[in-house]
Formats: structure tokens, sequence, C-alpha cells
């Protein structure tokens, strides 16, 4: 009767619901020949980096970084570092002491940096970092020692040298103005000098790729790439000399910051890329750059979860049809909400409290597909970092002409580190698609300040023989 034919219909406009939402959906799964893809035009702009007549105009800049060589156990001394561009900005006291036992012994303070410093003047900027190495020589008790500094910038630059580095672009949340274009270890000393309250030796400015690189291959010295899956994503590795047609020189190798947050700006993933990745480029402080990491970092994932939300929401499949304020939020769902929604032990009721937390009221099947999408989002970013990676390592084995590639790759960030399943689905993806390569993953223990600091010890050695 009537009633029957209701159920129906309300059975119809589920599953037609259903799929709806995986139609939506499926525009994220990408097939392993769309992934090989990935990996492929990743070769093709890492080449046009590398090389003098496009370099210009590449996308995925390969930036020379002068560090020649991984650390040998040699490194000693006593080493301030700065860390500014991932989650926190953070001074750091590092004592590398050389020998039969080797050690490193560090001390750290983190710092807020408000958003209206990060957004502000250069200036601005750069006296609230010189702000808080007073705070943390004051802390520390050594405002006299002038220490050599290794500055980790985690941002595009250009480097003419080991200690000299002009900002490209800001990326992630930084808008700081008076910066782009110029040597930010000028801007440091300058700052430096404007306090007249103590003396530094800046010695070396380090990408944090590089800096998590040199950590790991202090440990492990098959260790030749850095990757950061954090706020934002980037790799580095140890590029032959040869290949490299920027720096002079053809004999051994130097570390290449890739800036792979920066591959598809030309236009080559428009094809994968959806129009929740369009809203989410439209919305953030660098329309238009970014775009690889757009899809794979810590800053965006729940950005692209958010534009989804709100799309389903608007076709009336999510939170009875009402876009809420909280959903309207810019950056509600950060790395860890993310990971918590997505962690298997939670059960659907936990889910929904955390959505409460963030302001959503949501019924079981709200959550069980917040869930989904937010699997969908972070697998795909998975995917297509490993399918980066992948083009990296056999660019490496083929660099050395071997069959077969044995390497390390260090890792750091809050994205590899905290989320769930990111790191399993990178890693099946590199093997996957890089099957001549066994890459092995080694997570980097506080790795952008000892790197610096191993950088700097090595940048003072060279100092040293040139002075000779
Ligand atoms: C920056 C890189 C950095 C990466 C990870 C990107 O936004 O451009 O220099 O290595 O974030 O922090
Ligand atoms: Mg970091």
């Amino acid at each position: 009767g009537k009633g029957a034919a209701m159920v129906t219909a309300v059975a119809y406009r589920l599953t037609d619901q259903a799929r709806q939402i995986q139609e939506t959906l499926a525009e994220f799964r990408l097939s392993k020949s769309q992934l090989l893809e990935v990996k492929k035009r990743m070769r093709v702009e890492i080449e046009r980096g590398l090389k003098k007549e496009s370099h210009k105009e590449a996308t995925v800049k390969m930036l020379p970084t002068f560090v020649r060589s991984t650390p040998d156990g040699t490194e000693n001394g006593d080493f301030l570092a700065l860390d500014l561009g991932g989650t926190n900005f953070r001074v750091l006291l590092v004592k590398i002491r050389s020998g039969k036992r080797r050690t490193v012994e560090m001390h750290n303070k983190i710092y807020a940096i408000p958003i209206e410093v990060m957004q502000g003047t250069g200036e601005e900027l750069f006296d609230h970092i010189v702000h808080c190495i007073s705070d943390f020589l004051d802390y520390m008790g050594m405002k006299s020692a002038r220490l050599p500094l290794g500055f980790t910038f985690s941002f595009p630059c250009h480097q003419t040298s080991l200690d000299a580095g002009i900002l490209v672009t800001w990326t992630k949340g930084f808008k700081a103005t008076d910066c782009e274009g110029e040597d930010v270890v000028e801007l440091l000393r300058e700052a430096i000098k404007r306090k007249e309250e103590f003396e530094l030796d800046v010695v070396a400015i380090v990408n944090d790729t590089v800096g998590t690189m040199m950590t790991c291959a202090y440990e492990e010295p098959t260790c030749e790439v850095g990757l950061i899956a954090g706020t934002g994503s980037n790799a580095c590795y140890m590029e032959e000399m040869r290949n490299i047609e920027i720096v002079d020189g053809t004999e051994g190798r130097m570390c290449v910051n890739m800036e792979w947050g920066a591959f598809g700006d030309n236009g080559c993933l428009d094809d994968i890329r959806t129009k929740y990745d369009q809203a989410v480029d439209e919305n953030s402080l660098n329309e238009g750059k970014q775009r690889y990491e757009k899809m794979c970092s810590g800053m965006y994932l729940g950005e692209i979860v958010r534009q989804i939300l709100i799309d389903l929401t608007k076709r009336g499949f999510l939170f009875r049809g009402q876009i809420s304020e909280t959903l309207k939020t810019r950056g509600i769902f950060e790395t860890k909400f993310l990971s918590q929604i997505e962690s298997d032990r939670l059960a659907l009721l936990q889910v929904r409290a955390i959505l409460q937390q963030l302001g959503l009221d949501s019924t079981c099947d709200d959550s069980i597909i917040v869930k989904e999408v937010c699997g969908t989002v972070s697998r795909r970013a998975a995917q297509i970092c490993g399918a980066g990676m992948a083009a990296v390592v056999d660019k490496i084995r083929e660099n050395r002409g071997l069959d077969h590639l044995d390497i390390t790759v260090g890792v750091d960030g809050t994205l590899y580190k905290l989320h769930p399943h990111f790191s399993r689905i990178f890693h099946q993806t590199v093997k996957e698609l890089a099957p001549k390569c066994e890459v092995n993953f080694l997570l980097s223990e506080d790795g952008s300040g000892k790197g610096a600091a191993l950088i700097t010890a090595v940048g003072c050695r060279q100092r040293e023989l040139e002075a000779q």
C-alpha cells in the first residue's frame, strides 16, 4: 500500500544520496596509472628545475643548498639553532661532541608567533625572533657567548652560499611584508644589530628537509633524502653536481631543496585537482601557488575536508542541510582532529564527540560520512606524496646507474607522525611505484634543530679551512 511505497521512496532517496556522495569522493580515488602519471610528471618538473635554460620558469625549483656531504661524526661544538616555519617556532642550544662516544645534547624553548606578527612587517617578524633569542639566552645564561647559529627557515630560498638565502616566496601561513626577494640571513643580522644586546655568528640557513636528512644521516649514513610531511610538504636529496646546472662544478654531490610543494603550479596536475582543491586554493593566502602542497600537507587537508562537507551539506546530505558558522570557519580541522577522527579505535560516538567539540552537531549517519570524507582526502594525500617520492628515489637510482637502489629517507612532520594511516599508505605507494628501490624510512628525532647545528658545524669547519 501507501506505506510500502513511502518506505521504498525513502530507501531510494538514501541509496541515491549514498551514490551521490560516492560519486563526489570518487574524484579523490586515484588509480595506479594516475599515480604513475603523477610520478612521471614530477620527474619532468625535476629536470626542468635542474636545467639552466628552464630553471627560471620551473615550478619545482630544485634549489641548491651548498650542503655537499652528510655528517661524518667529526662535527663538534656548541651551536644555537632557530626553527621557523613549522608547527612551532623554537630556539635551541645544541651541544655536539665528536670522538668515540658521539653525543648530541639539546635544550630548546618553544615560542608563539602571533598571527599579526606572521602577517605583519618583516621588521616586526625579525624583531620578534630576536626577542625570543634574547629570552632564550637569558634563560640559558649565555648572553655573552657569541655562538655560531644555524637558521632553519622552512621556506623556499635561493642560496648562493651556506649563509645567504633570498626568500623566493612565503608559503603556509606566513605573509610578512618586505621579505620576499631579500636575504633572510641579512634580515636576521640586522635585527640582531638593532637590538644591541648580544652578538651571534649566523653561519648557515637550512631548509627543514635538509636538517631532517642531516639528522638522520648522522645515525644512518645511507640517508640521502629528507622529507617533511607536516604543515607544509617538501623533500630534498643528494643530487649529482653535474646535474645541478646552476651551480659551477661537476664533481661530487650537493643536497637540493626540491620545493616540490609548488609542483602543479603550471597546471600540470589540473586533471586530478577537484573543485574542492580549487576552492581551498582560492581561500588561501597564496592563490595559485603550492598546488601540490595544498593537496597533501597538514595545513590544507582539513580545508579540503571542510570544502567537501560544505558542499555535501548544501546538497542536503549532511548536518540536516544546515551550514553552521563553524563549518564556515577556515582552519577548524587541524591535523590533530583529522588524526583523531580517522583513528580505527574510535567508536562513531567518539567521532560525534569530536565534531561536537568543533561545534558541529552530527547524527550517527553524519559521523560515518565525515569519517569517510577524511579518510578519502588523507589517502589521496599519502598517495600523491608517495608518487613524488617514487620519482625522487628512481631518479637517484638512475643517477647512479643502478638496477636496484637501497636508500634511507629521513622523515619529519606532524602529518607523518600523528596521522593514523598517512605513513602506511605513503610507504605502500612508494613501494608500488618504485619497485626497483628498497626504501627505508627513518623518523627524525628533532630533525630541524639538530640538523641545523650539524650543518653549522660543517660550515664553521669549512670557514676555518678557507682562512688557513
Ligand atoms: C616550504 C618548504 C618547507 C615545507 C615543509 C613548504 O611550504 O616551501 O620550504 O620545507 O613547507 O615545512
Ligand atoms: Mg618542523
